[in-house]
């Protein structure tokens, strides 16, 4: 069955949009003719991506992390850093050193988290805590709205795996949702602006779009081209351990070094006094994105001794100001990766993340673009959500009446992919209207002996010359020294469900292979 048809019975039913955050998630639906973002049982806009086990309950949310200190073993959080990768990855191993709770490898190497909840040792995988937030996040809209909720928009890092995505969809499945649709973070920041429809009344065949993701432990930075309605993520870079809590921790390292100076005594090894000292610096934080001073007070911080200080803003940035520099590096990183995209070339940067709040964050973005007027009237911490919304609400047809349009789901490839072959003709591989999911192998040999290695070319379009179509992207495949003719390449394009081409080659005779997403791409309307 098509995806189409799938959908075809459930169109006028209501869909939410969740953004489910490494730190925090948040929730929306299309309601009066615009996005509302929807307020939790405690009245905030986002949730703590939390969730606690303890003798006699389970804890989600704001609830869940503001117990985590008196129950840190069993207080859950960064799912989203091993939903969808294995007990074995790196950055699994990396990042079990600095958690609280314990995690060990199951079955397949999944990772599973070790909690004692009841009374009793229990594990879950990370897609079960994932759900367990997407499950908060959908009573949150049932309870606003006053009526069940079934269907929902899911939002994914723009550089998630396929099993990444999979794990997610799942986690939605367990939350007893819909999942109608994933889209990456970053498209659905600029749908929250509305930038495919500047575009199209631009009219620019490119418009280009830098989507600038600080958050609360990770930074995602993505070019996005907008073109007929589709959003093509044309390159992505980020860093997996830099946000606020960073930032947070500079602001904990000056205020214990402060205190030894004036108390003489070192608070650095009492977790109680430290995590006090890092929520109010998280608090000091905040407040400094809209003041040039801020105090921190606390009573009885270490052996009765009552802490009071203040901090400015200045100060606040010398003391982070590597970290801030090290982003725009990462914005310029990102840049050049994106195929024919410059500074000058880019039409909006959007800002998303809570962290992008920090004004001398915003200044050196706009810097760094010439002075640019950066796209920041919705609230960062609610864009990405914001955005799921209003695909929720085109998926769902509940935006018929008004300015959303009606949609279809895209079934099938608009335009041919291919490669780049001998004297510049496009062989292709895809042709145009396939339905997708779909795969197709070719396979490929040198024109020179000893070519060192073959460059991989992609296009889309109808031009039987690849000058006359669009370069999607290259790359460059190293090939052992043999006659010409004789290695045999193959090369595979790949197209998930979720309209994601990946192209690998492979050499037949020594196995070696590499693999590229290209592009990503997803249809908005028509
Ligand atoms: P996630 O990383 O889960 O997507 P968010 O985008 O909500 O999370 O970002 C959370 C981070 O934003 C936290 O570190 C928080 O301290 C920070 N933050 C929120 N508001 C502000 C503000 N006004 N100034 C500076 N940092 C802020
Ligand atoms: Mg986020």
């Amino acid at each position: 069955m098509s995806k189409a048809s799938k959908m075809a019975g459930k169109r006028r039913d209501l869909a939410i949009g969740i953004d489910l955050g490494t730190t925090y998630s948040c929730v929306g639906v299309w309601q009066n003719n615009r996005v509302e973002i929807i307020p939790n049982d405690q009245g905030n806009l986002i949730t703590p991506s939390y969730v606690a086990f303890t003798d006699s309950k389970r804890l989600i949310g704001d609830a869940a992390k503001n117990q985590a200190g008196v129950n840190p073993s069993n207080t859950i959080f960064d799912s989203k850093r091993l939903i969808g990768r294995r007990f074995s990855d790196a950055s699994v191993q990396s990042d079990i050193k600095h958690w609280p709770f314990k995690v060990i490898s199951g079955p397949d190497d999944k990772p599973m988290i070790v909690v004692q909840y009841r009374g009793v040792e229990q594990q879950f995988a990370a897609e079960e805590i994932s759900s367990m937030v997407l499950m908060k996040m959908r009573e949150t809209a049932e309870a606003y709205l006053g009526t069940t909720v079934k269907n929902a928009v899911v939002t994914v890092p723009a550089c998630s795996t396929e099993l990444q995505r999979q794990a997610t969809w799942n986690a939605g499945v367990l939350a007893n949702l819909n999942v109608i649709r994933i889209i990456p973070e970053p498209t659905a920041a600029a749908l929250a602006y509305g930038l495919d429809r500047k575009a199209a009344e631009i009219r620019e065949d490119d418009y280009n779009v830098l989507v600038f993701d600080l958050g609360g432990g990770t930074f995602d930075v993505s070019v996005l081209n907008i073109m007929e309605g589709f959003f093509d993520v044309r390159a992505t870079a980020g860093a997996a351990h830099l946000g606020g809590e960073d930032f947070d921790n500079r602001m904990v390292n000056h205020f214990v070094q402060e205190f030894k100076r004036k108390k003489k005594k070192d608070i650095s090894g009492n977790p109680r006094a430290l995590r006090r000292l890092r929520t109010a610096c998280e608090r000091a934080k905040r407040t400094l994105s809209s003041t040039l001073e801020t105090t921190i007070e606390i009573d009885c911080l270490y052996e009765d001794i009552d802490f009071y200080s203040t901090i400015t803003r200045a100060r606040f940035e010398e003391l982070n100001m590597d970290l801030f520099r090290k982003c725009m590096g990462i914005v310029e990183d990102c840049l050049s990766e994106a195929w024919n995209i410059n500074i000058h070339s880019v039409h909006d940067v959007v800002l998303v993340g809570g962290s992008s709040r920090i004004p001398k964050i915003q200044q050196l973005l706009q810097e760094l673009f010439d002075g640019k007027e950066l796209c920041h009237s919705i609230n960062p911490d609610e864009a990405v959500a914001y955005g799921a919304t209003i695909q929720a609400a085109i998926l769902s047809g509940q935006g018929d009446d008004h300015e959303i349009e009606s949609f279809l789901l895209m079934d099938a490839t608009p335009l041919s992919l291919g490669l780049d072959t001998e004297g510049g003709v496009m062989t292709v591989l895809i042709p145009r209207n396939t339905s997708i999911p779909t795969k197709k192998e070719l396979v490929l040999s040198t024109d020179l002996d000893n070519q060192p290695c073959i460059r991989i070319q992609v296009y889309e379009g109808e031009g039987t010359m690849t000058r006359d179509n669009n370069l999607l992207g290259e790359f460059e495949f190293s090939v052992p020294p043999a006659p010409k003719g004789v290695p045999q390449i193959s090369i595979t394009f790949d197209i998930d469900a979720n309209g994601i081409l990946g192209v690998s080659a492979e050499d037949k005779t020594t196995g070696q292979k590499m693999k590229k997403t290209i592009t990503k791409r997803f249809r908005l309307k028509h």
